[in-house]
Formats: structure tokens, sequence, C-alpha cells
């Protein structure tokens, strides 16, 4: 069986506030896009020897296989909670770059969730999934649900936004993976105000009425260490992006065109660069 996970764009990201165990407390709005892992759930073709139920292995040189992989943490949670002690084999076929601020790490173990669930007829509650979920990672539940939503706190405040249009965006990855870590430790502590109560308004009319409201507090950090970052979201907006920003905590940076075919054309010239890989998305609603 196969299943697909897709990547996440961070449409807005304010930091808000920070916990006294360190962990900063955010708004943001995240919307999936169609740039997809790929998980191969199957049987193991051979016999196994010893007690190993479960297999996880991936095809990318940073992405641990095994034990390491978020993958097989979400799955073999899943299975122990049913009791289930039938062998599977998870490969990870990995298309959404690492390190890049669109979640592949988390969306993969979402897909592994919906797709051992699916894989064993497990019947496993929406309520049961997220809570499974949410113990894996602040933005596993979001993949689960996988639409475009507000995100609050360390994740755990889920919230779907109004339908959007399609959005038709350009992906460059500069080759290079940020620490999500790294970003938030320098982080300046001074803090976005308090809008944890307050109603933004999103307007998703169309693609200017969107990137009137784009932000990301955690971008001026990454772009004063690399800035390459802050060169290629000024490449996207030269060649006539209706709005660009850096995804999460990077790398990426996307920008927003009005229509498909002018991303098509802007894909098409910014693909032979060598600095970036570039990918052609739309938004899933
Ligand atoms: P985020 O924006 O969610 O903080 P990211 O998109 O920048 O994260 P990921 O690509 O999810 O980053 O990977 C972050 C780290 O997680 C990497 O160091 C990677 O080795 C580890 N990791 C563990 N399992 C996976 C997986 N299935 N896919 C990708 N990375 C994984």
């Amino acid at each position: 069986m196969k299943i697909r996970a897709p990547a996440k764009l961070n449409l807005y990201l304010r930091v808000v506030g920070k916990r006294e165990d360190g962990y900063h407390l955010l708004d943001t709005v995240m919307v999936p896009v169609s740039l997809y892992d790929e998980l191969e759930i199957r049987r193991p073709r051979t016999r196994r020897r010893g007690k190993a139920r479960l297999t996880v292995t991936c095809d990318h040189p940073l992405v641990p296989s095994g034990r390491g992989n978020l993958v097989y943490k979400a799955a073999s949670r899943l299975l122990r909670s049913r009791k289930i002690g039938s062998p599977i084999d998870i490969h990870i076929r990995k298309r959404i770059p690492v390190g890049a601020g669109l979640g592949g790490g988390s969306s993969d173990a979402a897909a592994a969730l919906v797709g051992v669930n699916r894989f064993f007829r497990l019947g496993l509650k929406r309520a049961e999934m997220l809570t499974l979920a949410a113990s894996l990672g602040a933005d596993v539940p979001f993949f689960v649900r996988c639409r475009a939503a507000r995100v609050r706190g360390i994740g755990e405040r889920l919230e779907a936004v109004a339908a959007m249009p399609r959005l038709w965006i350009v992906i460059l990855y500069p080759k290079f993976p940020v620490s999500t870590r790294w970003v938030y430790e320098n982080y300046p502590c001074k803090l976005t105000k308090d809008i944890g109560n307050t109603s933004i308004n999103f307007s998703w009319k169309g693609p200017e009425e969107i990137t009137s409201f784009l932000v990301n507090d955690l971008e001026a950090v990454a772009i004063r260490r690399y800035p390459l970052i802050g060169r290629l979201k000024r490449r996207l907006l030269e060649e006539g992006a209706a709005g660009a920003l850096m995804s999460g905590s990077g790398s990426s940076v996307f920008g927003i065109f009005s229509t498909g075919q002018q991303a098509r054309n802007v894909f098409q010239r910014l693909r032979s660069d060598e600095r970036v890989e570039a990918f052609l998305v739309h938004t899933l609603s």
C-alpha cells in the first residue's frame, strides 16, 4: 500500500511567547501543498528471524532508517496500542527536502498513522489518532487533518481556517538544511505582542489578499546567518511573485503567483539555478 505525505508552508508565523520550559509559543497558519514524500507499507517478503516486527527504511542520506525515524515511532506506538503482532515493512521515498521548514518528518509520521490504521483496518477514531499524533510532535496533528489551519500554542491548538482558493507557488530550497533548534536559540527575546485571543481576519479571496499578511518572525534570524535565503526571496519578488516568504524555520523560501501559468514560467527559469532545488506546487484544500 502506498500513501502520500504532503509538505506544508507557513503563510503566517508569529512568535508570541516563551514557556518556562523553553518552548516557544506560536501563532501560525499552515497550509498543505502538492509536494509529497511517499510511504510504502507492506508485509515482509521473506520470513523474519527474531523479534523485529517493524522495519523502517528511507532513501535519503540525512534521514535515519530504523528507530531514529519518526515513522518508526508513529507506527510502533500505534501497533503497540492495538497489540498488533504481524510484521510490516515501511519504506519512505523522500521528495520533500530535509530541514527545509516544510515539515517532512511530521508529515511522514502522520502518514504512517493513517497508513497503518488503513493497512490493518484498525478503525481508529479521529480523536484517538489526533491524540497519538500530538504525542509524536507539534505539527503531526496538522498533517493528520491535512487542511489549511491556524495553529497556536506549541501546536496543540488547531483551528480550521476558511476554505482558500488554490494558490500556485514556487518553492526554492537552497540545498542546505537549517536547524529548527538553532533558529529558536538565536531568536531575540523580543516577542510579537500576544495576539493569542484576537481573531485575525484572514481573507482568502485571492493571491493578492493572502500575500498582504505574509509574515514570518523567524526569517530575520535565518537570513542574518544564511544571506542566500534573503537573496532567493528577493529573486522570487523580482520574478513577479505577489508575495514571498521563508517557510517555518527555513531554509526554503516560497513565492505565491497570481496564475498557474506565471508560476510555471518562473519555475522553468529558476529550476536551472544551480544554487537551488525548485518545486512547482499548489495548495491542497
Ligand atoms: P519543521 O519545520 O517541522 O521543524 P523541517 O521540515 O525543517 O522541520 P524535517 O525535514 O522534518 O525538518 O527534518 C528534521 C529532522 O528530523 C532531520 O534531522 C531528520 O533527520 C529527522 N527525521 C526523522 N525522521 C524523519 C523523516 N521521516 N523525514 C524527515 N526527517 C526525519
